[in-house]
């Protein structure tokens, strides 16, 4: 991320930095306002003061003109006196430059320019020497003294030559002194002229130390005895003198003013260097800044998407209706549950994170076996399981394991479904089936006998009446639609009343069982055989004729009576008289046929019993 360059902070260094340079700005140009204008008005009261001076010492100057020239008679009188031509060959006294005063001879003037005689002399320099050098041929001269030697007095020194033809010889020297008499007050150079000799004796001096000096360039030739002498007196003022306390004033304040300005910059220039420092730190942490808030809300978000997904899972699991536990599958411990499961269980989240989950299941063993299985990658998948809930009651379960990963772990996963109640409800049912069951046999046994009681004899077991009579009936019926013969007989055990007076009832009654018991194995299967009532039976014989029906009741009452039956310990000879008759083709009623039969058994009765006897014709 780069800090782009209108951010506000840079707005606001750079504010800051030409506030800087603007105050600074501001500053210096007050400074040197200041000293400009303390120079200026400075200088104001010097040019005012010199102004002033000058008028004073012109004034006191012409005054002393008089005076001057007159003293200046006197000394030229001296200077006459030590040469006689010096006056005549005098002409001026030039002042010239840099403070040096020159003495010349007016003709000469022109030779005399040039760097060769304008050589400065010393004041000590030995003037025979100088002009050996520098040969002058009958011309005054007056040369100048330094003034970095004798600031307070200029030396001056004459050569006198009395012949043109030869060079000068004698030399006078004397000193004019200019600044050692100045006016402290107007700073007026106060000439004093000395003479000397070769040999510094004084020749001729004036000390005057109320003479208000020369003027400036003046030329006086009012002298009578100069009249014929011109005379230039030119003494220069150095202005630098009056000058140098303003200069250097003037020098103080400008190099203090420019020291401050120097300071002021270094230290605009620190102050901008630690502020430029403050301002890249600043930003490099607003940069940091900038990029730990934007991590920090990618982090957030991130955090709040993995807490939405992880909020999302536990929903969906804990809106199925499946018991679901996820296992470490290293530690074996734990790692979330759904709603269903804790509901099924019975246990809150603390509690069943505190259970190992081998301690879940009713046989732990189960656990470590399924867990093997799972481990060889067999599939675990809706194995009848007992668990255990927190109140010890067990609870049968179709139980799933599978492993995966959750929250970046290796986990199984444990999914079960309680089927308790499904078992109870089998078991219901299975109860109710086996009630139903024996309802049902019950009802069949009932049914049975109540069908036994309906269509059996109570007493020999054969079909009673009305259920001999209705089959009968209805073997008549069929065999009337398929035109077959169809044959009844009647039974009648003979004497059976005396077998009762003379034995009981009882065996009257076991008579009558086993005669029907040895009727019934006697008979074809197609017979149907029942009581009709008291000692008498019939017989319904589908497809037999009359005859082929007496000849089988014949057959029955020979193998009855020939074999005795054994009741107790009696030996009953037991025979009947029957009577037989035949379906017409007209299609007779059974009821008739029975009649019919049962007459053709009287008849038998009649004929002496043990006999059988057909409804038509037949013997
Ligand atoms: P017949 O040869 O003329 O038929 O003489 P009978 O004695 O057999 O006939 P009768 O009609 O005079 O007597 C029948 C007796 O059978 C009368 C009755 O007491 C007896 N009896 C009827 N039903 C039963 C029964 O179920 N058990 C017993 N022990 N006797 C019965
Ligand atoms: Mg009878
Ligand atoms: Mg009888």
């Amino acid at each position: 991320m780069t800090n782009t360059p209108n951010s506000p902070l840079d707005r606001h260094e750079s504010r800051l930095r030409w506030m800087d340079s603007i105050v600074a700005a501001l500053f210096l140009l007050l400074l040197w306002w200041l000293v400009a204008e303390i120079l200026y008005d400075r200088a104001g009261n010097l040019s005012q003061r010199v102004e002033l001076r000058q008028q004073a010492w012109l004034q006191q100057a012409s005054r002393a003109v008089d005076a001057r020239l007159e003293a200046l008679q006197r000394e030229m009188q001296l200077f006459g006196q030590v040469s006689p031509g010096l006056a005549q060959q005098a002409a001026s006294l030039y002042p010239l430059e840099n403070g040096q005063l020159w003495l010349l001879e007016h003709e000469q003037l022109s030779q005399l320019q040039g760097p060769q005689q304008a050589l400065p002399v010393r004041a000590r320099d030995n003037m025979q020497q100088l002009l050996a050098q520098h040969p002058v041929h009958g011309k005054m001269l007056l040369l100048p003294a330094s003034t970095a030697d004798t600031p307070d007095r200029l030396q001056v020194s004459m050569a006198v030559c009395e012949d043109d033809s030869q060079p000068c010889e004698r030399v006078i020297t004397g000193f004019v002194s200019l600044t050692a008499l100045l006016d402290p007050e107007l700073l007026l150079p106060r000439p004093h002229f000395a003479l000397l000799d070769a040999q510094g004796n004084q020749l001729a001096a004036r000390h005057d130390s109320n003479d208000n000096g020369s003027s400036l360039l003046r030329t006086h030739s009012s002298s009578s005895t100069l009249s014929t002498v011109p005379l230039q007196l030119a003494v220069q003022f150095n202005p630098r003198d009056d000058l140098r306390p303003f200069m250097l004033f003037a020098l103080f304040l400008v190099t203090g003013a420019a020291l401050l300005s120097l300071l002021l910059l270094l230290l605009i220039v620190r102050v901008n260097r630690k502020l430029g420092r403050a301002m890249r730190h600043n930003r490099e942490v607003t940069q940091a800044t900038y990029l730990l808030t934007l991590t920090n809300n990618s982090l957030r978000e991130r955090l709040q998407v993995l807490v939405d997904e992880q909020r999302d899972q536990q929903t969906l699991i804990d809106t199925v209706q499946v018991g679901v536990l996820m296992l470490d599958a290293e530690q074996q411990t734990l790692l979330t549950a759904n709603e269903a499961a804790l509901r099924m269980l019975g246990f809150n989240r603390q509690a069943l994170f505190r259970q190992l989950p081998e301690q879940l299941f009713a046989d732990p063993a189960q656990y470590t076996l399924l867990q093997t299985q799972l481990k060889e990658q067999q599939l675990v998948s809706e194995r009848e399981v007992e668990l255990v809930t927190r109140n010890g009651e067990r609870l049968w379960t179709v139980l799933s394991m599978r492993p995966l990963l959750f929250r970046e772990r290796r986990a199984i996963v444990l999914s079960f479904v309680d089927i308790t109640e499904r078992l109870l409800h089998a078991q219901r049912l299975e109860q109710e089936k086996q009630t139903t069951e024996r309802t049902l046999a019950q009802l069949q046994s009932t049914q049975h006998e109540l069908y036994q009681r309906a269509t059996r004899d109570d007493l020999t077991g054969i079909a009673n009446r009305r259920h001999f009579l209705s089959n009968a009936g209805k073997a008549l019926e069929q065999a009337r639609r398929e035109q077959q013969p169809f044959a009844v007989a009647v039974l009648d055990v003979d004497r059976f009343k005396s077998i009762n007076d003379h034995y009981g009832h009882a065996v009257g009654d076991s008579v009558l069982r086993q005669s029907a018991s040895r009727i019934t194995e006697l008979l074809p299967e197609v017979a149907l055989f029942g009581r009709l009532g008291g000692e008498e039976f019939a017989i319904a014989l589908p497809g037999f004729t009359q005859l082929e029906a007496h000849a089988l009741l014949d057959q029955l009452r020979d193998q009855l009576a020939a074999q005795p039956l054994q009741v107790d310990e009696h030996l009953l000879l037991v025979t009947f008289s029957a009577g037989v008759a035949e379906r017409q083709l007209s299609g007779d009623l059974l009821s008739g046929l029975l009649k019919e039969a049962d007459h053709a058994m009287y008849r038998a009765k009649r004929s002496g019993r043990n006999r059988v006897e057909s409804a038509r014709g037949t013997s």
